[in-house]
């Protein structure tokens, strides 16, 4: 899964260009020098500067968090100050179109407020700068002329929407991906990566009750790594969990892309192959001499004994896997590393 914060840093990679072009426009085209506050003519080139430097650090991965928290900072600082010429200066001398620039950003503000510092302090940081900007115009009430009330309570009241919006958000992302994680972790085996034997239970069932209502069949492979035990009692317990792990990577890229295969327990495996039980054992084979083959990296060579049989039509899965141990156990009875048919 991707890390937060290489998400992270795609989304700045993204979007800090797009501020760098809004500020040169903003340099360029600039309509009328008096109209844009004293603010935005000194901070421009600043900002720009900044974003540059910053996009190419967020690029080469360097000093990450530092650049976030001061790209926080700076762009907290820019927002007040942004506020504050729209209230004390544009407002102030009745210049037209006075909050435009700082509406128009502001809810980038608060989303970058929320994606630096998430949930509860993300919320409590976005109330305090907004809780500034709120001051500036309770402070400044009586020369704010009377037009720009309106405007001014909607945007205060949008701050608060955005930063409600934000919380929310934030909280419906991180609980989606809690449950993705509770999906993953209720199907797929903790030690090897590959499905557990409830994800094995569901995929017999979506089997058996498919072949049966088309009259088709498939087969199961069963196996069992031999003498396992001894594994574990030469090379130590974790030395036996590489070899499973190992074990499941070799299966892995031996599986045909219709197959399916997850560790049933322990050191028990087993493969849900869609053919005849002929081709199921064929195949079989082939794994057999492949894992007899492979070299583990602390253990050596390794066997396993198989069992394999294949879906009679109308069985339950349970009496399927019987049928499969059987086989198991009689090729572990007959000196192991062998596959029997049942
Ligand atoms: P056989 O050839 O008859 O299968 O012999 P065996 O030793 O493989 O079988 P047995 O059932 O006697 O022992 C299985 C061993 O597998 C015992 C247990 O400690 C080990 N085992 C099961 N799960 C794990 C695991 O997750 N990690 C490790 N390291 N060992 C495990
Ligand atoms: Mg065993
Ligand atoms: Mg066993």
């Amino acid at each position: 899964m991707e890390s937060l914060d290489n998400l992270k840093r795609k989304i700045y990679l993204w979007i800090i260009p797009f501020i760098i072009l809004a500020l040169i426009i903003f340099s360029i085209v600039h309509p009328n020098p008096a109209a844009s506050g004293q603010f935005n003519e000194m901070v421009t080139p600043i900002l720009f500067w900044i974003m540059l430097v910053s996009w190419y650090m967020i690029f080469q991965n360097i000093f990450f968090r530092a650049i976030e928290y001061m790209n926080l900072a700076i762009i907290s600082l820019a927002h007040i100050a942004s506020v504050y010429d729209s209230i004390y200066h544009l407002m102030a001398m009745g210049k037209p179109g006075a909050l435009g620039i700082s509406v128009i950003w502001t809810p980038l503000v608060f989303i970058l407020f929320f994606l630096t510092l998430q949930s509860k302090l993300g919320l409590i940081y976005s109330l305090i700068i907004f809780a500034v900007t709120l001051g500036f115009s309770m402070f400044n009430l009586n020369h704010i002329p009377a037009y720009y009330l309106l405007p001014l309570v909607q945007y205060y009241i949008a701050n608060i929407v955005y930063i409600v919006i934000l919380f929310f958000f934030q909280k419906v992302f991180k609980m989606h991906g809690e449950m993705e994680l509770l999906k993953r972790n209720a199907s797929v085996d903790a030690l090897t990566g590959i499905a557990n034997r409830s994800q094995i239970d569901l995929w017999l069932d979506e089997h058996a009750e498919k072949a049966t209502r088309l009259g088709t069949s498939f087969s199961i492979i069963f196996f069992d790594i031999d003498h396992f035990k001894m594994v574990n009692d030469e090379f130590g317990h974790k030395a036996g969990d590489n070899v499973l792990k190992e074990f499941a990577q070799l299966i892995k890229e031996f599986l045909p892309n219709t197959g399916f295969f997850g560790r049933w327990g322990g050191e028990e495996f087993l493969i849900i192959f869609n053919g005849p039980l002929e081709k199921a054992a064929e195949w079989a084979e082939g794994l057999r001499k492949e894992i007899s083959r492979y070299q583990f990296t602390v253990g050596g060579i390794q066997t396993a004994s198989f069992g394999v049989t294949d879906f009679h039509p109308g069985e339950t899965t349970d009496s399927m896997l019987g049928r499969a141990d059987m086989g198991l156990y009689e090729s572990k009875n007959h000196g192991r590393n062998q596959i029997t048919l049942v």
